[in-house]
């Protein structure tokens, strides 16, 4: 088996590694590192919880500080392109700890706070970015940040990023980095639209791959429970309190839905927070500090919010509701089970999600044992699974009854439009960057609203 030091990194890095507790490199950090040391684009399938990270950080820390600039100025000389300010902060972490024994400066920008500060330090000087695209956009237009000395580009998750409609901004901060530059581009899986992007942002690739697409599943018990959708809370609160589990990450549907489920967890003994995009940046931070050290039981997150979170060996994810897109399953139960720890991952799963489930296990090519809590059986489970496209009718019926009731909508109520345009202006950045959870006060909208849907109008009134 490969060690750090047979990969060829600097004895400083080795020793900021050791620091760390890491003995040996992980699967896709042992295949990744030498061809980015030796300059080569490199094109990654690797989730999160592979260890991906330092599969970067570490070749970049060591070429920054083997071969350092000529000029005086700092300039920026990598750039890490990352989906959410959760995974910038974390990539971060990482690079200061990796980076401990080097002199290297790095900064981490997104949306959601002031963008001052992170002008002040970008005049400073920094060798590594990690941005989230749209904060960086802007920076880059307001040409507060120069791109121009980018050796190395970074385009982490990038699955995810197209995901959530960044691909333009992405595309627009490509103007400002030069051409020649060595490029990495992490993912998850190699879709179609992946390839399509490694094909205009990378040049002659080693493509790296670690194990199977979905490796991580296989080192996670699952189960699902199923149950009618009005039971799903206490149900909740019961698994928490008959298996006392102290640490349990539970993913929601919306923002609204994390709220009343962290409060009636709350109200049921079990301290819980929840974390989405309506939540400001040090609401999130706070809620993500209560959950590391165990004030907080319980943290209710959206998917994109959870994006992201390195909690060392997370016992427990709950799918409170399942996630129509099969693979952000995979992403969700790969909050446990980290780094080769096993983990456990339950879903709760009401009759109009049978389909979901069926997709999920598909995907993963697992089965995933459907169990009953005893006093929690559904009254609602025939013999036959509604199918997608019958639920899809079903929601959007329910959705279409739920408007009538509530009436139109005016949205010429010159206060609620103000509120709503002040709301959106103060929370801008952090839809930006975090691709989008609305604001507090606007037109609620899906976590993951693509970028490229909303107008340039908007945009420029929101910048
Ligand atoms: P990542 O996939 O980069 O988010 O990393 C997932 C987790 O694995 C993080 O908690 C890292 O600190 C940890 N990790 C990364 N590399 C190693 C390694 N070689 N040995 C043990 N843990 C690691």
């Amino acid at each position: 088996m490969k060690t750090f030091a047979d990969l060829g990194l600097s004895d400083k890095i080795l020793r900021a590694v050791t620091d760390k507790g890491y003995t040996t490199p992980s699967p896709i950090q042992a295949k990744a590192i030498p061809p980015v040391l030796k300059g080569k684009d490199v094109l990654a399938a690797a989730q999160t919880g592979t260890g991906k990270t330092a599969g970067f950080v570490l070749p970049i820390l060591h070429e920054l500080s083997e071969n350092p600039a000529q000029n005086r100025n700092r300039k920026i000389r990598a750039l890490i392109l990352t989906p959410t300010r959760e995974l910038a902060a974390q990539i971060k972490a990482n690079i200061d700890e990796y980076g401990s024994h080097l002199h290297l400066k790095n900064l981490v920008i997104f949306g959601g706070v002031g963008a001052n500060p992170q002008i002040n330090k970008l005049r400073a000087g920094v060798d590594i970015l990690v941005a989230t695209p749209g904060r960086l956009l802007d920076l880059c237009q307001q040409r507060v940040c120069d791109l121009s000395h980018v050796e190395i580009l970074v385009l982490d998750e990038a699955d995810r990023m197209l995901d959530m409609g960044f691909i333009n901004d992405i595309k627009k901060v490509m103007n400002y980095i030069p051409k020649k530059r060595q490029t990495l581009l992490f993912s998850a899986t190699f879709s179609k639209e992946i390839k399509t992007i490694s094909k205009q942002f990378l040049s002659n690739p080693v493509t790296v791959e670690v194990a199977a697409q979905n490796t991580t599943a296989e080192r996670v018990e699952q189960s699902a429970y199923r149950c009618d959708v009005g039971m799903k809370a206490e149900l909740t609160t019961h698994l928490i309190q008959k298996g006392d589990w102290q640490q349990v990450l539970i993913f929601t549907k919306t923002k609204h839905g994390a709220n009343r489920l962290s409060d009636r967890l709350n109200k049921a003994g079990i301290t819980s927070s929840a974390i989405h995009g309506n939540k400001s940046q040090g609401a999130r931070e706070r809620a993500l500090q209560g959950f590391k050290n165990n004030s907080v039981r319980v943290l209710v997150a959206t998917d994109i919010a959870a994006r992201g979170l390195d909690i060392a060996q997370l016992p427990h994810v709950i799918n409170y509701e399942l996630p129509n897109v099969s693979a952000d399953y995979v992403h969700r139960i790969g909050r446990t089970a980290r780094a080769g720890e096993s983990g456990e991952a339950i879903s709760l799963v009401c009759n109009n999600e049978r389909a979901f489930l069926k997709g999920i296990e598909k995907l993963i090519g697992q089965k995933i044992p459907l169990l009953t809590e005893e006093g929690f059986a559904p009254d609602l489970w025939p013999n036959r699974a509604p199918t997608a496209s019958e639920v899809q009718k079903a929601d959007a019926e329910r959705k279409k009854q739920n408007r009538q009731q509530r009436g139109p909508r005016n949205p010429r109520n010159s206060s609620s439009k103000n509120k709503s345009r002040s709301n959106s202006n103060s929370n801008s950045n952090s839809n930006r960057s975090s691709g989008g959870g609305s604001g507090s006060g606007s037109k609620p909208s899906s976590n993951a609203t693509p970028r490229s849907r909303r107008s340039s109008s908007t945009r420029r009134r929101r910048r």
